[in-house]
């Protein structure tokens, strides 16, 4: 018998498996019960559309067994089984899980990581097993095969005999070591409760031999011990129980169960509804972002089931874009069967369901942010993200689910804040909600433009994101206060108008800050004076549409649409180096054309701005020094 190695992605997979220093080695038994689930469940499906078969619930069930004399513990199905083909494409190799894919990709050390992220599945019996031998006949078929493998060097596939379709996935439990017990996998009371732990709603039942032990007949001390078969899981989904109940713990395993996450989510959502339409359903709101989360890879969706019965196990219609994070299920008795995908688009029934859902995601968030702030701002550290999103890509339709869940720093409080917030502290003269972009709080608190505002005791938010200041332009307002860049042209603050300039200062200025435009040319749109610089001698500002940090967003995009922002060079008049350019304007047009140039490339610096030339730049400070 020719020993068949497993291709390269699955043997890495599998040496990571059998040297696991996973601490949570039971949950093998849970993947293998999954699996054979979900194998019953595809006999399900057959008798669903083909009439011909009928599927008597009773005939369907997994069976463990543990031998302990011989290290044996055995796992029978009475599923969909393998073909010899099958047993090969699903066993000998890892394709779909994806996730050696994703470890190469990011580099995360052997271990723990890769095991919790995912559902390893059917190799996770390597954690506990020496050897795993998988007998299968596939439904339909007369033949059966036997798949064997000691872990690393490869497998066998066998032709054997087997009478009814079906699968036994055979384990030897691993000696026990000194550091680690591998008996209790072949205790009866261990096997019990991993199996209430994980698997309790699996819905076929998951039968065992328990021993029992009752008096000898005829004596009143002496026991004898026999098996008796008992069904070992409650079968009733989580979803279908009383919510009273359930603790946070049981949410919490059917989470992980489900492979929703590795992190513990930060919220579950329990509904049931009668009413127009009905449903049950339980929501989950994750606490970190899934690694493909903002990839074209990453699929949004509920489960769906009807009346308990698995129909699409990512329904995305039932969440909206914006909402793309939530993981749980939806179970209706109203939705029919056999529905096909493009059918589920229209039903009526489905579209109630995800707008109750949108609803009742929206109100528990909005809660969250009164009552539990800590578990929010750690929810919008991994998820604000898309929220803005949303507001951006539904061309702001989405404003009123989406607005009072944004928040964003504040200069006053120096903390994440919402928009009401903001709203309600505004003095009554203020007339527009401000904000500052820039790469971060640090770089924004320095922008010079921020003075004037800041100087009026005005509050502002920060946008530190790619996304904020689109989504925001997109918002458009909030409570009817508009949005207001610090940056822009008018920032409606009435000026103290402390610099009364004259007529001739004013022409004076006109006609230098008109040579600076004609020396920097088509770099700014206009030098003026500026109303909001306090301290600082220069700033960039924009007219128009598009902002400076617009424009730096942009031409990172790959598909650079070279927008450019219309730029102001702002110059403080109140400066001593407003002095030194007017006595250049008079005396030295070199000079002048020195200063403006140094004056012009520190505010893009400021800006975060790439210089066009930078050994110009360091030539000119040069020349200054000299
Ligand atoms: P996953 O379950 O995530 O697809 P696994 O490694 O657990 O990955 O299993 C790989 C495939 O092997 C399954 O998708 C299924 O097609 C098949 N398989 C595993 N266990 C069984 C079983 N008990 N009966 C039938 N098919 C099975």
């Amino acid at each position: 018998m020719e020993t068949k190695e497993f291709r390269a992605e699955s043997k890495r997979l599998l040496d990571l498996m059998i040297n696991s220093i996973y601490t949570h080695k039971e949950i093998f038994l849970r993947e293998l019960i999954s699996n054979a689930s979900d194998a019953i469940d595809k006999v399900y499906y057959k008798a669903l559309t083909d009439s011909s078969l009928s599927f008597d619930k009773d005939n369907y069930y997994i069976r463990i067994t543990a031998d302990k004399e011989n290290r044996i513990l055995k796992l029978s199905d009475t599923g969909i089984g393998m073909t010899k083909d099958e047993l090969e494409e699903n066993l000998g190799v890892i394709a779909k899980s994806g996730s050696l894919k994703f470890k190469k990709e990011n580099e995360i050390k052997d271990g723990y990581d890769i095991i919790g992220q995912f559902g390893v599945g059917f190799y996770s019996a390597f954690m506990v097993a020496e050897t795993v031998t998988v007998i299968s006949k596939a439904f339909g078929s007369s033949e059966a095969y036997k798949w064997e493998s000691k872990g690393a060097e490869g497998y066998i596939i066998e032709p054997c005999q087997k009478d009814a379709y079906g699968t036994d996935i055979i384990l030897k439990i691993k000696s026990s070591t000194e550091d680690e017990s591998y008996d209790e996998y072949l205790e009866e009371y261990k096997l019990k409760s991993i199996i209430k732990k994980h698997s309790d709603f699996i819905r076929y039942p998951i039968k065992m031999d328990v021993t029992k032990s009752s008096l000898k007949e005829g004596s009143d001390k002496d026991y004898e011990q026999y098996t008796e078969e008992q069904v070992v899981n409650s079968m009733v989904p989580l979803w279908k129980k009383n919510k009273n109940e359930l603790k946070d713990e049981d949410y919490d395993n059917f989470y992980s169960e489900k492979h929703f996450g590795f992190d513990k989510p930060i919220k579950h959502i329990h509904i049931s509804v009668d009413g127009a339409v009905s449903y049950n359903a339980i929501l989950f709101i994750p606490e970190k972002t899934p690694y493909d989360f903002y990839t074209k890879e990453y699929e949004k969706g509920l489960e769906l089931y009807s009346n308990g019965v698995l129909i699409m196990s990512k329904c995305a219609d039932l969440l909206p874009d914006y909402f793309g994070f939530v993981k749980g299920i939806v179970d209706s008795e109203d939705l029919s069967l056999n529905i096909s995908r493009e059918i589920l688009q229209h039903d009526r029934q489905l579209k109630l369901i995800a707008k109750n859902i949108k609803n009742k995601l929206k109100s528990e968030l909005e809660a969250l942010i009164k009552n539990e702030r800590d578990k929010y701002l750690k929810f919008y550290e991994a998820f604000g993200r898309t929220l803005k999103y949303g507001i951006y890509n539904d061309f702001g339709s989405s404003k009123d689910e989406l607005q009072d869940l944004l928040m964003f720093y504040s200069s006053k409080e120096k903390k994440m804040v919402t928009l009401g917030e903001y709203v309600s502290r505004m003095p009554e003269e203020q007339k527009y909600i401000y904000y500052a972009s820039g790469e971060s709080v640090e770089r924004i608190e320095k922008l010079p433009q921020t003075e004037l505002v800041l100087d009026k005791g005005y509050e502002i938010l920060y946008f530190t994101e790619d996304v904020d200041e689109f989504a925001i332009r997109m918002l458009m307002n909030y409570k009817e206060k508009e949005f207001k860049s610090v940056s822009s042209g008018d920032l409606g603050i009435e000026e103290d108008q402390k610099d009364k300039s004259s007529e001739s200062e004013d022409k004076e200025r006109k006609e230098l800050f008109d040579s600076m435009k004609s020396i920097l040319g088509d770099k700014v749109k206009v030098v003026r004076a500026s109303k909001r610089l306090k301290n600082h001698p220069v700033c960039l500002t924009n007219e128009g549409e598009l902002s400076i940090e617009m424009e730096k967003i942009l031409s990172a995009m790959p598909n650079n649409s070279n927008l450019k922002a219309d730029k102001v060079l702002e110059i403080n008049v109140n400066h001593e180096v407003f002095n030194s350019l007017k006595e250049a304007q008079d005396k030295d047009k070199d000079k002048l054309s020195l200063y403006t140039n140094l004056l012009y490339n520190q505010a893009l610096l400021i800006e975060g701005l790439t210089l066009a030339d930078p050994v110009e730049f360091t030539n000119d400070i040069c020349k200054l020094m000299k």
